[in-house]
C-alpha cells in the first residue's frame, strides 16, 4: 500500500486527498494523510450565512471558462448549488478622484477595440486616447524576454492606461503590482499579439474575427456566465470535500516541521517522530514550501523562497438596503493605486450573485491592503471598518450605519507572478525531476484561481495513482 502525505489543507491539498480517497475506494493501493497547521480545512476559502446572506471571506467564485472547479462540484453532488453570476447587471467602475467612471464599452481585458466609446471616456487624457489610436501602427515585435506588465501595456497605451485600467484590473485578480507581475505569464495572450501583430487592438480584433468565422453556421453556444459560485458560499465546497475523505486520515492543527528524503522515499516530521512515505505532496504556499524543501535540495528552496507573495485584507458590511441609499448599478468598483487610497477594490455582493442575501439587505465586501498597502494588516478591526466607511462614503456617498461587520486579514495568501515566473517555474520543474516522489501544489504555479488549485490537486494525486 503505497502511503502519501499531503502537506496543507487548503483547497489544492484538500483536492489532491479527495482524488485519493476516490482512488482508495475504486482498490487502488494508496492511502494519504493530510496534515493542516490550522484548525479547519479550506485554506483561503471561507464562508459563513449570517442571517440568511452568504459572507465570502475569500474567494466569493471561480471563473466559469475553467471548468476544474464546476466539475469538482458536480462530482461532489453540488451541480443544484452552482449559480452564475448576475452579468446582465456586470458593469465595473473605476474611481477617479472622487468620482467613478465606468470602463468604456469595447474593452477587451486590457485592449480598447471600440473607437467612438474609447474617444469619449473621461477616463483617459486625449494624450492617451491619441496614443491608443496610434497603437494601431505598432509593427510586430519579437518577443525579447520577460518585463513587467507595466512595461508592456505602458509601451502600448501608455502610463495612463497602466494606471487605470492594467493595475486596478489585475490587482483585483492578483492583488499585486503592474510595475512587479510579469507579462509573459499574466498576460501571455498579449505577448503572443505583440509578436504576431504588434498591435494589441489589432490582434485583439484578429482573435475575435476568427472566433465568429469559426462559428459560423454553428449553433450559438448559450453565453455562460463569467463567474461561477455556489448558493450557499464556497464554504459548500470545503465541506462537501471534508465529508468526502476519511476523518481518520486528516491531521489538524499539525503543521510539518521537516521532510527529509530518503532512499526509498520521504520522512515528514510533525510534532513527533518522522513517519515514512512513499510520494509527498505539497500544497502549503510556496513560502512555507520553501523553509521544508531547503535542506533537502538548496537550489529548489531558494527558487521557492523567491516567489514573491501578497496580503490582503477582506471587509463584508451587511445593510439595511432601504438605508443603504442608491447605490450605482453594476458589480462593484476598482480603485487604482494612483489614487492612493485603502480601498483597493468593492463588490455590491446582492448583485452580483442573486439569492445569497437576504432579502431587503445589501451586502458591500471591500478589499484592502495589496501590495501597495500591507501596513494595513496591523490595524484594528475597528480601525479598519472606519477606514473602508470613510472611503465609501467619499466614493459612494453610504453614511448608513453597516447592521454587521466582519474583517478577515489573509497574510501572505495570494502568490505573485513576478517577472522572470515562467523561467523560475522551468527551474522548479528541472530540481522536482531528481526528487521523485515529490509534487508542488497551490496558487504559486501555475494559476492563481480556486479552478486551478483544484486542476493541480487532482492531478497530482492522479500521477500518483497512475503510478501504482
Ligand atoms: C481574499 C482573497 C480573495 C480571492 N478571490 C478569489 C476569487 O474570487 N476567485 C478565485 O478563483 N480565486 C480567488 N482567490 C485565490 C484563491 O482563493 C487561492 O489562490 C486558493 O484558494 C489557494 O489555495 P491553496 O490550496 O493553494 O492555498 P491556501 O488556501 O493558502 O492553503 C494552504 C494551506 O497550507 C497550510 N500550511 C502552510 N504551511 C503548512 C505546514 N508547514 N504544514 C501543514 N500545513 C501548512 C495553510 O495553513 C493553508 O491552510 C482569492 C484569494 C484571497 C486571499
Amino acid at each position: 500500500m503505497a502511503q502519501v502525505a499531503i502537506l496543507g489543507g487548503g483547497i489544492a491539498g484538500l483536492s489532491a486527498a479527495w482524488e485519493l480517497e476516490q482512488a482508495k475506494r475504486a482498490g487502488v493501493a494508496v492511502d494519504y494523510c493530510l496534515f493542516e497547521t490550522t484548525n479547519r480545512l479550506g485554506g483561503s476559502i471561507s464562508s459563513t450565512v449570517v442571517d440568511g446572506s452568504v459572507i465570502e471571506r475569500g474567494p466569493d467564485s471561480f471563473l466559469t471558462e475553467k471548468p476544474a472547479a464546476a466539475e469538482l462540484c458536480k462530482a461532489l453532488g453540488l451541480e443544484k448549488d452552482l449559480l452564475g453570476s448576475n452579468d446582465e447587471a456586470r458593469k465595473t467602475w473605476i474611481v477617479v478622484g472622487r468620482k467613478l467612471v465606468a470602463l468604456p464599452d469595447g474593452l477587451m481585458f486590457l485592449v480598447p477595440t471600440k473607437l467612438i466609446p474609447t474617444a469619449l471616456t473621461p477616463l483617459f487624457s486625449i494624450k492617451t486616447k491619441i496614443k491608443m489610436g496610434l497603437e494601431l501602427l505598432h509593427p510586430p515585435r519579437p518577443h525579447q524576454g520577460d518585463e513587467s506588465v507595466a512595461d508592456l501595456v505602458k509601451r502600448h497605451y501608455g502610463q495612463e492606461a497602466v494606471d487605470r485600467l492594467a493595475d486596478p484590473l489585475l490587482s483585483g485578480i492578483y492583488g499585486g503590482d503592474a510595475t512587479q507581475l510579469s507579462a509573459e505569464t499574466v498576460l501571455a495572450r498579449m505577448v503572443e499579439m505583440e509578436r504576431e501583430y504588434g498591435s494589441l487592438t489589432r490582434g485583439m480584433l484578429a482573435g475575435y474575427r476568427k472566433m465568429r468565422a469559426a462559428m459560423k453556421g454553428k449553433e450559438p453556444r448559450p453565453a455562460r456566465p463569467i463567474f461561477t459560485t455556489l448558493r450557499g458560499g464556497l464554504q459548500q465546497m470545503v465541506d462537501a470535500l471534508t465529508a468526502g475523505i476519511d476523518a481518520g486520515c486528516v491531521r489538524l492543527s499539525t503543521p510539518v516541521e521537516g521532510l527529509e528524503k530518503t532512499a526509498d522515499g520521504w520522512l515528514v516530521t510533525a510534532g513527533g517522530a518522522p513517519e515514512k512515505y512513499d510520494a509527498v505532496i505539497v500544497a502549503t504556499p510556496a513560502w512555507a514550501a520553501a523553509g521544508l524543501l531547503k535542506p533537502v535540495d538548496t537550489e529548489l528552496g531558494e527558487q521557492l523562497g523567491g516567489i514573491p507573495y501578497s496580503s490582503s485584507i477582506t471587509v463584508n458590511l451587511v445593510y439595511d438596503e432601504k438605508r443603504l441609499g442608491e447605490l450605482p448599478e453594476g458589480f462593484g468598483f476598482l480603485v487604482p493605486a494612483v489614487e492612493k487610497r485603502a480601498l483597493l477594490a468593492a463588490t455590491f455582493v446582492h448583485r452580483k450573485f442573486l439569492g445569497r442575501t437576504k432579502p431587503g439587505k445589501a451586502v458591500i465586501r471591500a478589499f484592502l491592503g495589496g501590495a501597495h498597502n500591507e501596513v494595513l494588516l496591523g490595524e484594528t478591526d475597528e480601525k479598519l471598518v472606519a477606514t473602508v466607511r470613510r472611503e465609501l462614503q467619499e466614493i459612494l456617498g453610504v453614511t448608513a450605519e453597516p447592521e454587521m461587520t466582519e474583517v478577515r486579514r489573509w497574510r501572505r495568501a495570494m502568490a505573485q507572478y513576478a517577472v522572470g515566473h515562467k523561467a523560475r517555474q522551468e527551474r522548479i520543474k528541472a530540481r522536482l525531476t531528481e526528487l521523485p516522489g515529490l509534487q508542488l501544489i497551490g496558487n504559486a504555479y501555475d494559476g492563481i484561481g480556486v479552478a486551478d488549485c483544484i486542476r493541480l490537486g487532482r492531478a497530482a494525486a492522479k500521477k500518483i495513482s497512475a503510478s501504482l
